[in-house]
Order: structure tokens, then sequence, then C-alpha cells
């Protein structure tokens, strides 16, 4: 018999709090942190569910890690006036910053609608615009669009110049990646690029172009993406800070 010893067995009854999602797609137990759904134990069907507290006791150093970061974020939220309509939107991989202007028009049907005056940068919503989740939602709609317009042009040229081929490439929406590329080097990038830093934003390209090479984050990997960016290093600092400048109004939506 193989007991446990006496200290962890301790700290196994003090675990931070979490919840268990089975997901048939799971191939091996994963945790996920997010501000949404706090921390989640995600296990393949059949799972024995009684090792589950000491892969989150082993993981604990992991999540104090990313606790940390998402209470931060949570602060940083909740210091902004998420359900509130924003008054201007600032892309600043672009080096657009857009004011935006609602009209209250009563239409027919309940409809809102947005169009855009480029010069100079303004947007206009109209219509039912008390509908504060329509409005949030039309915009994010704008924002989708925007993003598949510039980074997927933006990919390819990165894709060129480095001579580091893709095979497609989408747009989402995610809330834990900045972007992801596939076995089968589908590349997929995340629209709130668009409020990063230019520079930023070609590093997460690179650093995606790179792992159609390298599935991994090996040295090998690293060794590929400073050939092309020495500066990988504080670039992806800046990274890891870029998520507080993306505007709380759009997490609410
Ligand atoms: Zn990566």
């Amino acid at each position: 018999m193989v007991s446990l010893p006496k200290s962890l067995i301790e700290s196994l009854t003090d675990l931070p709090n979490y919840t268990v999602r089975v997901s048939s797609r799971a191939k091996c137990v994963r945790l996920s942190l997010s501000v949404e759904d706090g921390l989640e134990v995600v296990i393949p069907d059949n799972y024995d569910r009684r090792k589950i507290p000491e892969i989150v006791h082993t993981k604990r150093d992991w999540i104090a890690r990313h606790q940390n970061k998402l209470d931060e974020r949570k602060a940083f939220l909740q210091s902004q006036s998420p359900h509130e309509l924003p008054e201007s939107i600032n892309l600043r991989s672009l080096g657009e910053h857009w004011r935006i202007e609602y009209l209250a028009i009563s239409l027919t049907s309940n409809a809102i609608s947005i169009s855009e005056q480029p010069e100079p940068m303004l947007l206009v919503v109209s219509g039912n615009v008390a509908n504060v989740q329509a409005c949030k939602a039309l915009l994010k709609q704008w924002l989708m669009r925007k993003a598949e317009k510039h980074l997927f042009s933006w990919l390819r040229q990165v894709s060129t110049r480095h001579h580091l081929p893709y095979r497609t490439t989408t747009v989402r929406s995610q809330k834990t990646l900045w972007g992801s590329c596939s076995r089968d080097r589908n590349i997929s990038l995340n629209y709130k690029l668009l409020f990063l830093d230019n520079k930023v934003v070609e590093y997460v390209l690179l650093h995606e172009l790179c792992h159609t090479v390298h599935m991994n984050h090996s040295d090998k990997f690293w060794g590929l993406v400073s050939k092309f960016e020495p500066n990988y290093k504080s670039l992806d600092k800046s990274l890891n800070q870029a998520w507080k400048i993306i505007p709380a109004w759009l997490e609410a939506t």
C-alpha cells in the first residue's frame, strides 16, 4: 500500500475552489482559469475523479501565479464601467482612434445600424441605442470585420517575409488566447489583437508562424523566433501585460 505523506493529506483538504467539467474531447486532465469561470478542471470521459485533488495540489504554484494575474484583471475590469457603452475605440495596432456617437432614432423595427465616417474617424450607431447589449454586439461585429480585413493581410505579409507558409487563418473571439496554430498549420487570431501595439501584434503573428515549423515551445522553437525577432523576450513580456488595455465593455458582451 502506498499512502500519501501526512503533509500532503493536510494540504489536500486546503485546496482552492474549483469546478469539474467532463469533456469528451479532452485527452488528458487540463486546468483552466478565467475571470468568468474561475478554476476549472477539465477531465476526459471515464476519468477517475478521486485523482483530481492531488492534481490540483501539485499544480498549486501554477494556480497561485495565474490567480494573481486574474485578480489584477478583475480589479481592473471593476475599476472601469463594463456595462456602459464606449465613447471611443483605440486600435493601437492600426494607429486608428475612432470616436463613437449614438443616435437614438426610432425605426419601425428595433434595429440598430452602424456607419463609418473615415474623416475624422467617427462611428455612428443609430436606432434603438437604449439597448446597450445590442449596441455592444454590433460594435464587436464591426471589430471582428476590421480584424479580418487587417490581420489576414498582415499575417500574409509576415509569412512571405520570413518564408513561413501556413494554410488557413480565422479571426476568433477567444478568452485566454491571442492566437493559436494547429498541426495542419491553420492559424487563428484573436480580434482583440487590434487593441495592442503593432510591434506586439507582429510578434504574435511571427510566434504563430514559427509554430508551423515547431509545434511546441522547445529551444528550437525559440531559436527560430529569435532569428526573426531578437527582441522577442521583451515583446512576450509586454504581451503578458497586454490584457490591461483591452477595454472592459468588451468583456461584458
Ligand atoms: Zn506558442
